[in-house]
């Protein structure tokens, strides 16, 4: 087909087609760096690579690594010449890691030395699998019996240069990969050209329509702190590579090198979950690194009050958005408006918390059981149900959750949530995770982050468990901060607070709270609710 003028198509290599920056710089670790110049000609000769390897349209090619420079090539390069990139979640089970492979068809798996052993074990149990190729990242062979059609670098660097990208239909799909699966087996959701390019675009003008809060352009130094493989990091490779910013992949996340990357490239935008700033801010060096400054968007999961204060006192410019692998991911963000940058501290944290406005492109609702759209008075909750040309068009090969994912026309979410006034989204919770005690709900993730705001706690938990009287109960797992001595009496002392305020009813106390070393997380490093209901019987 000849492109037309009328009906061009958006294919990913339009986000390729101007590069403002040549010369600017894309880092990994303290291993590689080099310019989109290289970068767009590395694409180029991995596209060769693959097809060397039989690798033509339609086929799929798995990627299992760290966030790296390489992952960005996949990105563009594997999409372009007309593949498709399943990004493989690098924490799954060896039972899931087997199903995802084997229901995505993978033809060809690149494999970062690390996941060598994982893969090895389960090999005899690929079923579409052709070949392997290495990630040695610039280090040995690693001893395994997986045998290697060649490794990722040496490939490149012996390919030819000489690939023209070809044209085919927008709605190909480019990119998939799995749910973190938290019931059941894990469901393939996937994504086509046209969507991540106005994804992609999306992406840029949300970021740019509240310039007085912050902009984000090709002045920046990006690091992601999502994994890639993680809804292509949020998307954000993509239009940082578009704005010609300069990009510092970090690898494996050792926090300490990570904060090395920060303060010798002067980060100045990052996103990621709750759990790694947590992290990050809890490191040893982190004392002595000046924070001030730093765009952090933190999604996910709710950003808690008590991280957002403590992020805003080091200078950093933290706010909330929301998303999900089905939706590519964004869907709101937390900016402010131009004039609610003059409020004080305490109410900007407010709206920094809250879940967020929709981006450029998203339609959003708070539906009740029957679809129908609830006012926006700050009060009333409900399903959080949208519609974007970039949400996922179903789950792969399963007509009857896409059907439900889908139901009546718009996605449904299984969050629940308020809009205020100003249109600000507040998700209360997950519909699975709400907390229903003597017929009336509770906000698990509103007495969360109100616990977050005490200053002996260092983490929080908040899940419904079974009572007898109540039908349910909050119960809070509380891991306290370094040094510090912590009371349950303390903890529902300093919540009473808000009973006296309003914010949440009495009942909201729980009396049940334990005090723990440790969380347990998703494999995407989010509090994971289920193991804990499961731990607490
Ligand atoms: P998983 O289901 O394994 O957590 P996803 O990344 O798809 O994988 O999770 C999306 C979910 O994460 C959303 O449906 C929502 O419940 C939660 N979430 C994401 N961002 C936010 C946020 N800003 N506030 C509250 N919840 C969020």
């Amino acid at each position: 087909k000849t492109p037309s003028a009328y009906g061009y198509p958006l294919l990913i290599k339009q986000l390729l087609a101007t590069i403002y920056e040549p010369d600017q710089e894309i880092v990994y670790r303290d291993k590689m760096t080099y310019t989109y110049k290289d970068m767009e000609k590395r694409t180029r000769k991995l596209a060769n690579a693959l097809e060397g390897l039989g690798i033509t349209q339609g086929s799929t090619v798995a990627v299992m690594d760290w966030d790296s420079h390489r992952y960005l090539e996949c990105f563009f390069a594997v999409p372009m010449m007309g593949a498709v990139l399943h990004t493989i979640n690098i924490r799954l089970s060896p039972e899931q890691l087997v199903y995802t492979v084997n229901h995505a068809e993978d033809d060809i798996i690149l494999v970062h030395k690390d996941f060598a052993p994982l893969l090895e074990a389960v090999k005899d149990q690929l079923t579409t699998v052709k070949k392997f190729v290495l990630i040695a990242d610039y280090e040995d062979a690693p001893a395994t019996s997986l045998e290697f059609a060649g490794e990722y670098e040496e490939l490149v660097e012996a390919a030819s240069e000489e690939y023209e990208w070809p044209d085919f239909d927008e709605n190909a799909m480019a990119t998939m990969f799995y749910t973190t699966g938290t019931t059941g087996l894990p469901k393939g959701v996937y994504f086509s050209h046209r969507q991540l390019v106005l994804h992609t675009f999306g992406l840029m003008s949300a970021a740019n329509s509240f310039r007085a809060q912050l902009k984000i352009d090709a002045g920046d130094v990006y690091m992601p702190l999502t994994p890639m493989f993680h809804v292509h990091a949020w998307g954000m490779p993509y239009s940082m590579t578009v704005m010609g910013a300069k990009q510092i992949y970090p690898g494996r996340y050792e926090p300490e090198l990570i904060l090395k990357l920060y303060r010798d490239y002067k980060v100045s935008f990052s996103h990621c979950v709750p759990t790694i700033l947590h992290m990050l801010l809890n490191s040893p060096s982190a004392k002595d690194t000046d924070f001030s400054g730093w765009k952090m968007i933190i999604g996910g999961a709710a950003l808690p009050k008590g991280m957002c204060i403590e992020g805003l006192k080091l200078g950093i410019n933290i706010y909330s958005a929301y998303g999900m692998s089905e939706t590519c991911p964004l869907l709101t963000q937390a900016l402010l408006k131009p004039n609610m940058l003059d409020l004080p501290l305490e109410e900007q944290v407010v709206y920094r918390t809250k879940t967020g406005l929709p981006c450029p492109g998203v339609q959003l609702r708070v539906v009740d059981p029957a679809g129908n759209p609830l006012p926006h008075d700050g009060k009333t909750a409900g399903e959080v149900v949208v519609r974007a040309p970039w949400l996922t068009q179903g789950y792969l090969n399963n007509p009857e959750k896409s059907e439900e994912l889908w139901e009546k026309g718009w996605l449904h979410t299984g969050d629940v949530g308020i809009i205020d006034e100003l249109g600000y989204l507040q998700i209360t919770d997950r519909i699975k995770d709400v907390i229903k005690t003597g017929g009336e709900w509770l906000s698990s993730l509103e007495l969360e982050s109100i616990i977050s705001q005490h200053k002996g706690v260092s983490e929080v938990a908040v899940v419904g468990v079974k009572d007898d009287k109540w039908g349910e109960r909050p119960m809070a797992l509380i891991v306290p901060r370094e040094g510090q001595e912590l009371s349950k009496e303390e903890v529902q002392t300093f919540m009473g607070a808000w009973v006296e305020n309003g914010a949440i009813p009495k009942y909201g106390i729980p009396e049940s709270i334990l005090f723990v070393d440790e969380i347990p997380k998703t494999s995407v490093g989010k509090i994971d609710k289920k193991e804990i209901r499961a731990q607490q019987g």
